[in-house]
């Protein structure tokens, strides 16, 4: 195993060096008092692992305040309670239950690498690199591919497909038992949002007719 660890790049222990003597310098006796107490987020938030998305940066968020949860295309799988390795269920079920976060934010995103592909897969347009686990993972949007419009150019559907694909991540996460009893006892509240890269809009998800409305 040795023999494929390297040491960290130059340029990225650099930066480490400079955060460590600066941004941690400075607030310290305040890192230090957040390593004492347990950590208390109260938003969740489940974002695509795409590098352009930044909720900490777009909320203007300190460490220690939001909980992340980050996987291709910001999914939520359906609740399968079989004993497998469910990452973002465990995620979810440990921000809801044990840190017990107030909301739970769904952030989908403009361009997003894994949407097209899902896309691109239902339709059975494009040849798609096999993979092993991405393509069992984006089958989680076929119904929400079943859902959109097929009127319109590929960008348009695509677009559709980005909004639906957070409909139907918040629709598997309300059949998770410790969700919808969160919900019930109105413990936590559930948020859609759509971020659009270029522009930096976000639109949010309005309850009263499921449109996305800019904020
Ligand atoms: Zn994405």
């Amino acid at each position: 195993m040795s023999n494929y660890i390297k040491f960290l790049p130059s340029y990225l222990i650099k930066r480490y060096q400079g955060w460590k003597a600066t941004g941690f310098e400075e607030n310290k006796s305040w890192f230090a008092r957040m390593a004492d107490v347990d950590q208390t987020p109260r938003v969740m938030v489940i974002s695509c692992c795409d590098s352009r998305v930044h909720a900490t940066a777009m909320f203007g968020v300190d460490t220690g305040e939001f909980f992340i949860h980050r996987n291709i295309a910001n999914l939520i799988p359906p609740y399968k309670p079989d004993g497998d390795h469910h990452g973002t269920s465990a995620a979810v079920e440990y921000g809801v239950s044990s840190l017990e976060v107030s909301n739970l934010i769904v952030l989908g995103h403009s361009n997003c690498g894994g949407i097209n592909g899902a896309y691109h897969l239902c339709k059975g347009t494009k040849n798609q690199k096999k993979s092993i686990f991405v393509h069992k993972w984006l089958s989680i949007l076929q119904p929400a591919y079943n859902n959109i419009s097929k009127e319109g150019t590929d960008e348009m559907q695509i677009k559709s497909l980005e909004k639906e694909s957070i409909k139907i991540s918040i629709k598997n996460l309300i059949e998770f038992p410790f969700i919808k009893e969160s919900l019930e006892k109105e413990k936590l509240v559930i948020h859609g949002l759509w971020h659009d890269i270029a522009s930096g809009e976000l639109e949010m998800l309005d309850p009263s007719n499921s449109n996305f409305i800019k904020i």
